[in-house]
């Protein structure tokens, strides 16, 4: 019988079945990489694969925030499938961020393998919400992977993200929304928008990741801080997202000088769009996430229905004996 290998490799996983080696997220050396998405955490390395196989929103990201691919680079689309001998690899939809993709691997034997990269299994303004598909081996992310993590109604949180918008740019202030520059940022500048709130964004990356956002479709209507309608905005009342405050002050101290900058400053009121912030909701930020909470994650495992699950990114070992208590057999990838 042949033997199913995982293991961590730099910031990914690698994989071996009989003859088969895949790169997961990693940049196996000369080999092929299924690359999920283009967030920095599952890029170290690829420029060592002989192979990239990544969806055009993941490849159109991944450039769009000054990374490259060495190797060959295979895209497909969401649902299409490609092969090479003894594996066929499908892509199916991570609701993570733009071109974030699940991959079911199925080997010539028909054993099936689904590997989630970063999912999330709830559809938000931007992504379409994961879907689970069958497998006899599932390899799941964990990042939420414990009890207390149980996120509220996503439209519940858009209407306190907005609430608070309002009630902060009533009292003469503005808002501004701490977010990663690819997914959580658009999310956060369609919500906005929706909500009738004018939006700057403060960083250049999340400008160059919404261009690839609009390209692929979907309605983003922003300023950047550096076109000229900005400091109007920015007068009569707006909201802010940015990826790096740091940065954001800088650019704001090149287009409006020191001392104006230092006025606005003042003005600023900081919250963090991300799930870590769970149960501080509304003052130090709102928990927003691109990921599947722990019930969702279960429930997903649930549909997979597995034979064989394994875990990885933080949490992976309290995910696994979460999972063994619900009845699967799991192993952590440490
Ligand atoms: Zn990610």
């Amino acid at each position: 019988m042949t033997s199913l290998e995982i293991s961590k490799h730099g910031g990914g996983l690698a994989l071996e079945y009989g003859h088969v080696k895949l790169g997961l997220d990693s940049g196996l050396n000369n080999e092929t990489t299924l690359l999920s998405h283009a967030h920095a955490d599952h890029l170290s390395g690829i420029a060592r694969a002989y192979r990239i196989v990544a969806t055009k929103g993941t490849l159109e990201t991944l450039y769009a925030r000054g990374y490259k691919v060495g190797g060959k680079v295979t895209t497909i689309d969401i649902g299409d499938s490609v092969g090479q001998l003894g594996v066929e690899v499908t892509a199916l939809n991570a609701g993570h961020v733009l071109g974030s993709t699940m991959f079911l691997i199925e080997f010539d034997d028909d054993l099936k393998l689904l590997y989630t990269g970063d999912f999330n299994a709830v559809d938000s303004l931007v992504h379409k919400a994961a879907k689970a598909v069958q497998a006899d081996v599932l390899v799941s992310e964990a990042t939420y992977g414990t009890p207390e993590w149980v996120f509220p109604d996503r439209k519940e949180i858009y209407r306190e993200i907005l609430l608070k918008a309002s009630e902060i740019m009533d009292n003469g202030k503005i808002p501004v929304f701490q977010a990663y520059s690819l997914g959580k940022a658009q999310e956060a500048i369609a919500l906005l928008h929706s909500g009738g709130i004018n939006v700057v964004t403060g960083n250049q990356k999340i400008d160059d990741v919404c261009k690839v956002y609009k390209k692929h479709g979907i309605d983003l209507r922003h300023i950047s801080l550096r076109e000229k309608e900005a400091s109007e905005m920015i007068e009569t009342g707006c909201a802010i997202v940015c990826s790096a405050p740091r940065y954001m002050v800088r650019n704001l101290q090149t287009e409006f000088g020191h001392s104006y900058t230092a006025k606005l400053e003042s003005r600023f009121s900081f919250f963090s769009l991300s799930g870590w912030t769970l149960g501080e909701t509304g003052k130090r930020g709102f928990p927003l996430s691109a990921h599947t909470d722990f019930p969702g994650l279960i429930e997903f495992a649930r549909q997979v229905n597995p034979r064989l699950v394994y875990c990885f990114t933080s949490n992976a070992a309290q995910f696994s004996v979460h999972l063994t208590d619900e009845g699967f057999t799991a192993v952590p990838l440490e």
